[in-house]
């Protein structure tokens, strides 16, 4: 690679052998806009940012050169540079030492492969023109004969992509291990499927409007050449599902998905209007993998897509209805500015974006990779929704599978170094349902003589079935478990035997009674009690380090609280608690605001409301407006603008509180609420159904439903514990009938910090009681952020180093683990 005069810079393609020339000036150019638009923190890292000094993208620019030992040699420092661009030059992207983030790269890539669209490739030849990815000749057979048993087809945004980041291409070059047949065809169980409708779940439908996409995933089922060669459904088609919901009154969500469905405007439009004229249907969610790896889809055409959805989602709210796109990002290298510029804008029109993840081997499969992802994704808009684990065993995938293990412990990394707002479930799609992992399913055990097959305990009953899906259970890969639900074989190694549970014994008769919700504990009175512990000292009055991510303030906090938030780069969220209410402060938080969004590791403001549930009037046009003003929803540098609020049960939840959150998520504010879980008031499953039914409606997100160790908790439920056997059987109750959206995380609060029921935290259960074992935590942990930290008395350590603490207001009428 040389530079050809001043002029231009002359690219060789190494594996390709393309050869190519850019202008010097367009690089120039490309470079600025960058430094100028997206150096920031999360983009492009502390390092890199601060070596570009202040200013514009010209004196950012000045600034790099000058780092790289270029002062006033762009044209040196391109051709420096360019090896990185075809992958020949340092592993770690560095040039004269100076590493050049990965973002920078893909935008001068853009010069370099300017296509849009994307091409369906049908030879290795073909591949590696196209991708300048380096196949073996030895390999060049076998790849081609996967190439022509599972189709290939690549974004130029991909191909980028993958150019520079191995992560990417691991998603999609096909390689010739495909070649192996160990695995399923689908993942689909065919008593579910009646044309372009598949019903799982009693409430809601899948629609299957487009049976290919512009990009095919190596490890997804629909791999097939036949299930995307499959004729795409008619108008007709829709018309006749649509039908079916109007009469199947049981169902309130659709999910319109495909392949992707956005590759059919016809059945898109018909899906929705029919759609959007059925009473009992709530919620409209199109799931569509477009906006990581083809997100030229909805830019294109002067941003059709994007008006198209945005009026939609007005004409939907006139109904009374929602909509919500799925969408979902592997690997923090598939998060462009134009990804992230497509959720912000999306969400600020009241669409909420949320994230599905599937968990790969050598991918994504460590921890760090999974925060900075959801991080970037959380700060542009989007709402974490899933983690599946492990990836589906499909035909040719096995590269792609871990043990269930390894997903279950990566929650505890999650947990402890990322935001609890940013951490999605940890669910498994079984064949059956999905489940959540020690809430509504576990492992139960190997299966008898088939060692990659293990039983796993689902929430879902025989009786579930009978409506809609009656043959499920005559299926011969089925049993029902002790306690009456369901446990299905599952293709995959568990990877710790000591994460078989064994199954839940049938609890002996128990006749809960429930009261009324005591005055005491309604509204404002409990707002001194919602301030949560410090888990290390900050010396500061009024500012709490609740975790490593995250503080909680008072509004009358002074600079040193600013001081002390510059200080750690770790912490993103800040929770601010409006004293007096947030109309009476809003000067206050206006001011706090201001100040966040100059810190750039800091991408979300929580402002915690009593208000919000008690007195909803005091949030006015103005006020909402003004909150909105504070909501920097952006690719770069974000500051996140959410309410935190909570209720009891759905008898507090009115119309008012449905449309004051329509009024601020259709600004890009979410609203979320917590609920603690009162011994005798809402710990049944039909009562916190209900809220969670009721949460959905209103648009508010449940976040987390506190098992034990929440202030008020530990007031009330020391007279009245909540017994574990009920925890289970209430995320049961709402894995079954919710709509999988809708559910809470389960989290124990402690004086270490939360952590999820059972998925990050194991019980000892004992005479003197129920203690815990904290397992995102350990003493280094908190030394990391007060040197001197020691640990309470009344905790000791286990044999893994991890915490233990009692726990009071729980207990366990079973010997059962969870
Ligand atoms: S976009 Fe989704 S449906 Fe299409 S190939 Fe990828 S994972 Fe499969």
């Amino acid at each position: 690679m040389t530079n050809s005069g001043t002029d231009a810079v002359r690219i060789v393609l190494k594996n390709s052998g393309r050869e190519l020339s850019v202008p010097l000036s367009l690089l120039e150019d490309k470079s600025r806009e960058f430094l100028e638009n997206y150096a920031t923190f999360d983009l492009v890292g502390p390092e890199f940012r601060a070596l570009l000094g202040e200013g514009d993208g010209t004196e950012r620019f000045t600034g790099l050169l000058r780092a790289c030992g270029f002062e006033d040699d762009s044209a040196g420092f391109f051709s420096a540079l360019v090896p990185l661009l075809d992958g020949t030059g340092p592993a770690d992207a560095t040039v004269r030492g100076i590493r050049l983030p990965y973002l920078y790269l893909l935008s001068l890539l853009e010069l370099v492969i300017p296509q849009h669209g994307y091409v369906s490739v049908k030879d290795v030849e073909s591949l590696v023109d196209l991708t300048n990815l380096e196949v073996p000749d030895s390999q060049r057979e076998d790849l081609q004969k996967v190439m022509e048993m599972y189709p290939v087809r690549l974004s130029y945004h991909t191909v980028r992509q993958m150019m520079l980041s191995p992560d990417v291409a691991y998603q999609y070059m096909p390689f010739v291990e495909e070649l192996d047949p160990v695995g399923h065809a689908n993942t689909w169980i065919g008593q579910f499927h009646q044309g372009l409708l598949e019903q799982m779940y009693q409430n809601r439908v899948i629609y299957l409007l487009n049976m290919s996409c512009p990009v095919y995933c190596r490890f997804c089922f629909r791999k097939h050449k036949e299930s995307r060669n499959e004729e795409n459904p008619t108008v007709e088609d829709v018309e006749k599902a649509i039908e079916h919901v109007r009469s199947s009154p049981d169902i309130k969500e659709i999910v319109i998905t495909g392949g992707d469905p956005f590759l059919s405007r016809r059945n898109m439009e018909a899906t929705i209007d029919g759609l959007m004229t059925i009473d009992h249907v709530q919620t409209l969610r199109l799931a569509t993998r477009s906006v990581a790896y083809y997100p030229d889809l909805f830019l294109r055409k002067d941003e059709s897509w994007m008006k198209f959805l945005k009026h939609k989602n007005y004409e939907l709210q006139l109904h009374g209805k929602r909509m919500e796109i799925a969408t979902h990002f592997i690997h923090p290298d598939e998060v462009s500015p134009v990804s992230l510029e497509i959720i912000t804008e999306l969400v600020k029109s009241g669409i909420a974006v949320y994230i599905q993840t599937p968990f790969l081997k050598d991918c994504n499969d460590r921890g760090p990779e999974l925060a900075r992802l959801f991080k970037l994704l959380r700060g542009a808009g989007a709402e974490m929704h899933y983690i599946y684990i492990p990836c589906s065993p499909i035909h040719g995938n096995s590269v792609y599978w871990s043990p269930l293990s390894d997903g279950i412990d990566i929650a505890e990394y999650l947990r402890a170094h990322l935001s609890d707002r940013s951490v999605p479930k940890i669910c498994t799609a079984t064949p059956i349902g999905k489940m959540e992992w020690y809430t509504s399913g576990w492992a139960v055990e190997p299966v008898e003589g088939e060692e990659n097959f293990i039983w796993i305990r689902t929430p879902y009953t025989p009786d579930y079935f009978k409506s809609f899906a009656p043959l499920a259970t005559e299926l011969p890969n089925i049993r029902v478990n002790p306690e009456g639900t369901l446990d299905i074989q599952y293709m995959a190694k568990m990877g710790k035997d000591a994460y078989f549970l064994g199954s839940r014994p049938l609890r002996i008769q128990h006749v809960p009674v429930p009261m009324d919700v005591p005055e005491t504990l309604k509204g404002l009175s409990l707002r001194p009690l919602l301030r949560c512990e410090s888990i290390v000292p900050t010396g500061i009055p009024g500012l709490d380090r609740v975790h490593e991510t995250r503080v909680e303030m008072d509004c009358r906090a002074g600079e040193e609280v600013f001081e002390y938030l510059r200080e750690n780069p770790v912490i993103s969220d800040v929770i601010v608690r409006p004293e007096s209410g947030v109309g009476e402060s809003l000067y206050r938080l206006k001011r706090i605001a201001g100040e966040l969004g100059k810190i750039g590791h800091i991408n979300a403001m929580r402002i915690r409301s009593s208000e919000f549930t008690c007195a909803p009037e005091v949030f006015s046009r103005p006020l909402v407006t003004a909150l909105a003003d504070m909501n920097h929803l952006s690719v770069s540098g974000p500051l996140r603008l959410e309410i935190e609020t909570w209720f009891l049960n759905a008898s507090q939840l009115t119309g008012e509180h449905r449309r004051l959150t329509r009024r601020l998520t259709n600004r890009g504010i979410t609203v979320y609420a917590n609920t603690p879980l009162l011994g005798g008031i809402n710990d049944f499953p039909d009562e916190i159904c209900q809220l969670t039914f009721a949460y959905r409606k209103a648009g508010i997100e449940f976040h987390h439903l506190y098992v034990a160790g929440h202030p008020v908790q530990r007031e009330w439920n020391r007279e009245h514990p909540v017994d574990m056997y009920d925890v289970i059987d209430i995320a049961s109750k709402i894995r079954r009938e919710g709509s999988g959206r809708e559910g809470p995380r389960y989290i124990l609060q402690t004086p270490l910090g939360e952590v999820y029921y059972g998925l990050t935290s194991s019980f000892i259960h004992g005479e003197d009681g129920i203690r815990v074992k904290l397992d995102s935590y350990s003493l280094p942990y908190f030394r990391e952020m007060y040197p001197d930290y020691q640990l309470p008395e009344n905790v000791e350590i286990g044999k893994d180093g991890k915490p233990v603490i009692p726990v009071s207001g729980l207990v366990s009428s079973t010997e059962f683990p969870i």
